[in-house]
This record gives structure tokens, C-alpha cells and sequence, in this order.
């Protein structure tokens, strides 16, 4: 049997966002988003780490190119990451809350759609400041309808 292994990189970018949820009281906003209910702007530094797993070809001793892999990564977060505010600038966070559970699933929908072979992405991870992380393997997920962030079971 061909060996199977995980193959990842990491990235680090800012951005800058906003969380209120209109269906919560402002108590409840402040206990649930903490310092990221603050309406003055603010912003975080986080690190992803986009992981793949697959079948190592033993013909190139590889289960993806590693350089296609970071420039993927770079170019996602360098075209639609670093530096925006994430509620105003990028569609995705017009309906869904920019935490970093939604942050880290907006990532693994980027990278499947730009991989080459999407089957290989296993896991997202997104950590801020070392000491909190997200992690998103892909289970669920949302679509984009009319402008509209849609939970994938609301589309079937
Ligand atoms: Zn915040």
C-alpha cells in the first residue's frame, strides 16, 4: 500500500472586523464576542495552517506540490485577507458573522476551489495569537446565493 501523509504551510495576515449579532441582546453580545464587540475598529494578527493528505507518489516522493501549496495560500490570503476589514470588504461576512470559526471555513472554500485537487485539503487551522485556534476539516458548510452566506442544508 502507497504511503499516506500530511503535507502543510502556514501564512500570517491581519484584518480587522466587528462582532454584533442582531439577534442578541448587547448584554449578550459583550459575554459571547468579548473584545471583538467593541465598535471601535480593532484588529487581529492570525497564523492558518492549511493542511493536505493524500497518497505519497512514489514517483516524486510528494503528496502535492509544496510550492503550489504556498503560493496558493499566499495568494488567497494576500488577495482577500490581509489588511481588510472583513465585514465591509468581502461578501462572505455580509450574512455571517466574522468570527474564526467562519473565518477558518471561508478559508477552506477558497483553498477547494483554487486547489488543483481539492480532495486532497484535511484541515484548516486558524490560531490567533497562539493561544486560541480554530480548527475546520470541511464538515457543513455555507454557500453563496444572491448575496446572500447560506448554510449548505438551507440550499438542498
Ligand atoms: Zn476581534
Amino acid at each position: 500500500m502507497a504511503p499516506i501523509a500530511t503535507l502543510s504551510c502556514k501564512e500570517s495576515f491581519t484584518i480587522s472586523h466587528y462582532l454584533n449579532s442582531p439577534l442578541l441582546s448587547n448584554t449578550a453580545n459583550k459575554r459571547v464576542y468579548g473584545e471583538c464587540n467593541n465598535p471601535a475598529v480593532h484588529s487581529h494578527e492570525y497564523t492558518v495552517e492549511v493542511i493536505t493528505r493524500g497518497t505519497v507518489d512514489t514517483s516524486i516522493g510528494t503528496v502535492m506540490s509544496l510550492s503550489d501549496l504556498k503560493s496558493l495560500l499566499k495568494s488567497t490570503v494576500a488577495n482577500k485577507l490581509h489588511g481588510r476589514n472583513l465585514d465591509y470588504e468581502i461578501n462572505f461576512f455580509r450574512t455571517v458573522p466574522s468570527t474564526m470559526e467562519n473565518l477558518a471555513i471561508f478559508i477552506w472554500q477558497s483553498m477547494k476551489q483554487d486547489l488543483d485537487e481539492p480532495e486532497l485539503l484535511y484541515e484548516v487551522k486558524l490560531t490567533d495569537n497562539e493561544q486560541n485556534c480554530v480548527v475546520y476539516n470541511g464538515s457543513g458548510g455555507y454557500v453563496q446565493r444572491k448575496g446572500q452566506t447560506l448554510l449548505t442544508s438551507d440550499t438542498d
